[in-house]
This record gives structure tokens, C-alpha cells and sequence, in this order.
């Protein structure tokens, strides 16, 4: 670090330092922009606000950090995001390969896991931070934490200093990574859409996404920490089938989790939005069986199973906390044998299990939203570099931009993405 002087402020002695990149937000996207700036030649700062850099990537996958997707074909991965056209030259510039290659590179082994979803191989996701900060400090780069901006001072549509509360920042370029509102207790409350509207920059409507689901029956708390894999939910408002998903689908005391309802919770907020009618959401516990095909499985089940009462029946068909829920549910006698159970009973069960209907009780806010829909928009930005279209020397990277995608690793992905091409665009704007 080397301070270029200091001048009086308050009384207090300021210090003042020169950067070619100051990127503000220690999150996945800032410190990839870090390294991708300094790699490439560049001074640079990184500044946070908390004491130390990436507590959101820390609780990323339950700890496990989902890194990325195994998907390298950019435009078909484009295809899953909020304005994912706008992310091409971002995911040409750093692919999920290259991603994978990046933590490889730095000592994290990766795996593939269902669905595509890549996690390191000890399932440490203090281990992809820590390779993250071993490549910052390779690189040389100045971590200012703790430190908090004040103001900015814009020359002739340039950044020109960036104040702090003890320092003063001279940057050539800046990029701004502060994430955007979801669990605030990690750092990521806005501040960054603030000041970009301050620069004169629109903001896309906020709004948490990738939210849990509250519904109404007090049952969830039966099943609460039961998870039912590939499942699928429809979704209907006046009667009407609006949208369906498929997935697996986690249940909490107030409702539904896991990728399932996360990746459900931006069409159902939309219908919210739109009318105030009553959405009514239908669970398909075997989605890939017809209700026939279910039937007959039960069916041979019962026969096969005639001595025993129906509690301890299907128990190769569901698993024992599911089933037993379902069962009760039923409000069928537990205690009958398999072989006394009427076609009627039978079809009563078997169709519970293909739609066992739940009241939307709405979704939780940005502090259970993994993500933040809306931001910077992108028609201001430009995509092929990450450059403002307004502020000359500003870049954006990460969630603070208008983009966002399902859960599976798609949102690192496009942190690493626009953090790499915003650190190497601005490294080149010297
Ligand atoms: C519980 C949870 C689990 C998740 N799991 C996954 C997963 O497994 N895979 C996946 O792909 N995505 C996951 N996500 C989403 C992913 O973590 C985010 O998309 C990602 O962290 C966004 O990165 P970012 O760098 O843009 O911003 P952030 O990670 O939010 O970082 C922003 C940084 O900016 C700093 N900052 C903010 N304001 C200021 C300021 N005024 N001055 C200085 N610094 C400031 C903050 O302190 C913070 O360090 C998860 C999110 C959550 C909440």
C-alpha cells in the first residue's frame, strides 16, 4: 500500500491512496473482479464494509457452496436466467468450466452431483473461500475491511475519489460488487443500487427471489426436515392451472423448501402480484406414474401384502416419515389388513398421493431470499465489458446487476462470470 500523502478532515489526518481498480464488495463477484484485475497487471483495492470478505458464499449450498452448473453451453445456460442474452459475453469470457477449472487450479477438487450441480469434493465451502483469498493475496491486493463509503466524488463522468471514513480513494476504475438485499446480516442491505441511482443509473423493482413458501395447513409441521425427491407442484389461481414444476421439494413448519419451491417462488409471486385470488398449490408425490400406474403398484402391494395392517404397508413405494403422514392423512384406518382395504379406499389413497392439495400462504422476504430479482439495469451496462454506459471508469459484477437464475449453482456462476470480465475490463480502461 502506498499512501500518496494526507490531508485534513475534521481534524483527523486522512489517508490517501491511489488504485487503478477499487472494486467495493468483498462477495464472490468482487473478489473474482480482484483477481481478475490484478492478474492482468492492475493496483487494486477491495473494500467491505464487514470484517472480513464472503459471508453469503460461506452459507452457500447449506455450506457446502453449490459452485457452479455442469453446463458449458453458454447459450443454452443463458436460458435459464432473468436477462440472460445480457450475460453471454460474461459466461464466453468465464464458462462454468472455467470455474471449475479456476477452484481445481487452487487446490479445491470439485464433483459433479445431481441435477448438474458442482460442489467442491470435500463439500467445504470454506475451502472454495479460502482458495479465493490465497489467489488475492498472490496477487497483491489491498484488503481495506471494516471500511464503510461515505461519498463519492464524480469528475466530468469519471469517479475521481472515493471517500471512506478514515480514507480517500483515488481509483482510475471502480467496480461495484455489493450484492443485492437478501439476508442483509451478511453485508448485502442495497447500499450499491443507492449509490448507482445516485450516478444516475435506473433500478429494476427489487424483490427477494428463490423464497421458501408458507402455506396454510398446519401440517407442514408434521413433515417439517422431510425432503421428497423429484416431485412435482401445480400451481393454480381460480381454479385455473397456471404453471407446474418438478423437483425436490423439502418441508419446513411453515410450508415448502428446497430447489423445488426456491425455483417456484418467482412464478407464484408473480400470480400474487397480479391478483389478489386464492392460489392453491397441488403436491404430485410420483409425477412420472400415471394415477393408474400408481394404482396398480399399490395394488400389487396390498395383495402382496394382505396380512399386514395398512400402517406398515408401501413401504418400498414412499419413505417411512412420508408415508406415515400420508397414511394418516388419509384419514383411513391404520389398523385394517392390507387385503380389507375397498377399491374405493384404495383409489382414495392413491389419489392423495398424486395431489394432495395446499393453500398458498404466501413468501417469505429478502431475509429468507437467497437471491435478489431486479437492480442495475441492464440496458445501462455494457455486456461486453461490464462497463456503465453512464459513468465512464464504473464497472458492475454479481447480483447487484438485474439478473438472477434458478438454484443449482447458476448464481455464483454469473458472479465469477461478470466478476472475471468487469476485473479484466477494467484493468484494460487504464
Ligand atoms: C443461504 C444462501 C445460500 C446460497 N447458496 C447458493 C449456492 O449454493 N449456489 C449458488 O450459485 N448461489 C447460492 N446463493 C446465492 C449466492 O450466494 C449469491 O448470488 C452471491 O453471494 C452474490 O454474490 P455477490 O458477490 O454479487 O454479492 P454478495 O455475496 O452479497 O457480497 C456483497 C458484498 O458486498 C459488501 N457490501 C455491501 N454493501 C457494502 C458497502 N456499502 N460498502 C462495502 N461493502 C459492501 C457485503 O458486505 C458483501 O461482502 C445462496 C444465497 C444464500 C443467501
Amino acid at each position: 500500500m502506498s499512501a500518496q500523502g494526507g490531508s485534513a478532515l475534521g481534524g483527523k489526518k486522512l489517508i490517501e491512496e491511489q488504485f487503478d481498480v477499487v472494486v467495493i464488495g468483498a462477495g464472490p463477484a468482487g473478489m473474482m473482479a480482484a483477481v481478475r484485475a490484478a492478474q492482468k497487471g492492475a493496483r487494486v483495492a477491495l473494500v467491505d464494509k464487514k470484517e472480513e470478505p464472503g459471508k453469503k458464499l460461506l452459507m452457500a449450498g447449506n455450506g457446502r457452496c453449490n459452485i457452479t452448473q455442469d453446463e458449458n453451453n453458454i447459450v443454452e445456460l443463458s436460458k435459464l436466467y432473468k436477462n440472460g442474452r445480457f450475460l453471454l459475453s460474461a459466461f464466453g469470457a468465464f464458462r462454468p468450466g472455467s470455474a471449475r477449472e479456476f477452484f481445481e487450479n487452487n487446490g479445491v477438487p470439485t464433483k459433479v452431483e445431481k441435477n448438474g450441480r458442482v460442489f467442491p469434493v470435500s463439500d467445504k465451502g470454506e475451502d472454495v473461500l479460502k482458495a479465493l483469498m490465497n489467489v488475492l493475496k498472490e496477487n497483491n491486493i489491498t484488503f481495506l475491511y471494516k471500511s464503510h463509503v461515505v461519498d463519492f466524488v464524480v469528475e466530468e463522468s469519471k469517479i475521481t475519489k472515493i471517500k471512506l471514513k478514515k480514507r480517500e480513494l483515488f481509483p482510475k476504475n471502480v467496480i461495484f460488487t455489493t450484492g443485492g438485499k437478501s439476508y442483509p446480516a451478511t453485508g448485502s442491505m442495497g447500499d450499491g443500487y443507492e449509490w448507482a441511482k445516485n450516478l444516475g443509473h435506473k433500478i429494476i423493482e427489487t424483490v427477494p427471489a428463490l423464497v421458501p413458501i408458507k402455506i396454510k395447513e398446519d401440517w407442514a409441521g408434521e413433515l417439517q426436515g422431510v425432503s421428497a425427491g423429484s416431485v412435482s407442484i401445480a400451481v393454480y389461481q381460480n381454479g385455473k392451472k397456471k404453471f407446474s414444476d418438478s423437483g425436490d421439494l423439502m418441508f419446513a413448519h411453515y410450508g415448502l423448501s428446497g430447489p423445488l419451491a426456491l425455483n417456484m417462488s418467482r412464478g407464484v409471486g408473480k400470480l400474487m402480484s397480479q391478483s389478489e385470488n386464492e392460489i392453491k398449490l397441488t403436491l404430485d408425490l410420483k409425477p412420472y406414474l400415471s394415477l393408474e400406474q400408481l394404482d396398480d403398484i399399490v395394488r400389487v402391494d396390498f395383495e402382496r401384502n394382505a396380512d399386514k395392517k395398512l400402517a406398515n404397508c408401501l413401504t418400498d413405494v414412499f419413505s417411512p416419515k412420508l408415508l406415515d403422514f400420508m397414511l394418516r392423512y388419509s384419514g383411513l384406518d391404520l389398523e385394517k389388513h392390507a387385503a380389507k382395504i375397498s377399491r374405493k379406499e384404495r383409489f382414495h389413497l392413491v389419489n392423495l398421493f398424486k395431489h394432495l392439495e395446499m393453500s398458498f400462504d404466501g413468501l417469505f422476504g429478502f431475509e429468507k431470499a437467497m437471491v435478489t430479482s431486479g437492480g442495475i439495469s441492464t440496458k445501462e451496462i455494457d455486456s461486453r465489458t461490464m462497463r456503465s454506459k453512464i459513468v465512464d471508469n464504473l464497472y458492475f459484477a454479481g447480483e447487484i446487476i438485474d439478473v438472477d437464475g434458478p438454484t443449482g449453482g447458476y448464481n455464483l456462476q454469473l458472479c465469477w462470470s461478470t466478476g472475471f470480465l468487469a476485473g479484466e475490463s477494467a484493468a484494460k480502461n487504464l
